[in-house]
């Protein structure tokens, strides 16, 4: 496999949203669906059935020795329980609750904060914070950074954090310390929002805040001086990035004894205007553009995420997950549209990579289907799936979105590879 450095990056000028917006909270909607992952040890369940009644809070999973779960995000009863398939062939089990009134809170999470708590408790919650590597006997984590910065142009729900929750912030650093017996915590923030992020305990590291600078790999590349080698993750360098959501949902829920259930995000309407908003987890996303006053006519384009990282999709019923920090709505005649044209060999795509990637002869061989021969020869694994390239090309190739796949058909060959040995 080749490996390249950062050497000869260009900066392309795309400015992340500095200013976040004030946050507004929808109401709790009449269902939620939540999307139960399938457990690598669990296969059919019984656990759960319609008609069970579930509270706020509480822990719901497959079998009770399944590796996954969802913590409900309001009071109800189970209204059904349907097989879920995700963009690129996830296999999920989709539970709807129909809410029925207050929040009656489970009281199963116990607020002694330990890396068991973590571990049975927040892998739902919101920005998706990862406790496992810390678990992991053979990953050794020495260094926890807090990211101010949300990871696509428009979104602010991280930079809201840091700018309005700095004080649950500087708690959950607390509760990271317990949790994790890690001292070394940074907290990555642009330049305007320094003076908040000092009051956190943490070490503040400015990031230039111009796309894709707030990806974990640029962080580590530009803050602290170290390329990440292609194919590692960052666990394998020793360290953890947390979005600072998280870390302010855990000092709240340490504090108060209730799981987090909401998740804010940004919602970004066809007049190019954006505004925070925080939802329960699992509100439909119909739900949440209507109280935002966003309407999505035939062809217009949803995506969920950000404009240049996110998935479009092709329903407004699909529920809010707790990774979900934008949904984008295009005009169709504001979208631009994917082609089949041929690679013309312009070069825009590698000069605006910020690994630079031979993004040119990489999608060649995605389009072809060798998978293997990309990743040798063309740095798939080089990546850090920033979307650039797909954002410059001229053929309009969707290269981003066949590098996404080719690493998802990558995975799955080493997996079936690694089972037969
Ligand atoms: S998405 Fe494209 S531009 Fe970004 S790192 Fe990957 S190959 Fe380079
Ligand atoms: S930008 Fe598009 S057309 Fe130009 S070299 Fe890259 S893939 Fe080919």
């Amino acid at each position: 496999m080749i490996k390249r450095s950062f050497l000869g990056l260009v900066k392309p000028a795309l400015q992340y949203n500095l200013v976040p917006d004030s946050v507004q909270e929808i109401p709790v909607p009449r269902k939620v669906v939540l999307l139960l992952k399938a457990s690598a040890n669990g296969g059919p369940h019984g656990t759960l059935k319609v008609g069970d009644s579930v509270k706020t809070g509480q822990r719901l999973c497959a079998s009770p020795d399944s590796t996954e779960y969802v913590i409900s995000s309001v009071t109800g009863t189970i209204s059904a329980i349907a097989p879920y398939v995700g963009t690129l062939a996830e296999k999920y089990t989709a539970i709807t609750i129909d809410a029925g009134g207050q929040d009656e809170w489970d009281d199963e999470f116990d607020k002694t904060p330990s890396l068991d708590t973590a571990l049975k408790f927040f892998q739902f919650a919101p920005g998706n914070p990862c406790f496992k590597p810390f678990a992991d006997p053979e990953k050794t984590i020495k260094t926890i950074v807090i990211n101010g910065l949300d990871e696509d142009l428009l979104l602010t729900a991280n930079q809201q954090a840091v700018q309005n929750e700095a004080a649950k912030i500087k708690d959950g650093i607390g509760v990271l310390k317990k949790i994790t017996g890690v001292d070394r915590i940074f907290i990555a923030v642009p330049e305007t929002l320094v003076q908040q992020a000092s009051t956190t305990g943490a070490e503040v590291k400015t990031v230039n805040a111009v796309y894709p600078n707030s990806l974990p790999h640029m962080i580590m590349k530009d803050v602290f001086g170290q390329v990440v080698p292609a194919g590692d993750t960052l666990d394998d360098a020793g360290v953890s990035f947390i979005k600072a959501e998280s870390v302010a949902m855990l000092g709240t829920a340490f504090k108060t004894g209730h799981l987090p259930v909401t998740k804010v995000l940004t919602v970004a309407g066809k007049n190019g205007s954006t505004m925070n908003v925080k939802a329960r987890i699992g509100t439909p996303i119909k739900d949440v553009l209507r109280a935002c006053n966003v309407s999505v006519n035939d062809r217009d384009r949803l995506v969920l995420g950000g404009p240049m990282r996110g998935v479009a999709t092709y329903s407004e019923d699909l529920p809010l997950e707790p990774g979900t920090d934008g949904i984008v709505v295009q005009d169709e005649a504001d979208s631009a549209q994917v082609t089949d044209y041929p690679c013309i060999n312009c070069g825009e795509c590698i000069r605006i990579c910020p690994v630079k990637v031979p993004v040119n002869m990489l999608v060649r061989f995605l389009e072809a289907r060798l998978y293997e021969d990309a990743a040798a020869m063309y740095d798939l694994h080089c990546c850090i799936e920033c979307g650039l390239c797909s954002y410059v090309c001229v053929s309009r190739i969707p290269i981003f979105q066949y590098i996404k796949l080719g690493k998802y058909e990558l995975s799955l060959i080493e997996t079936a590879e690694a089972a037969n040995e």
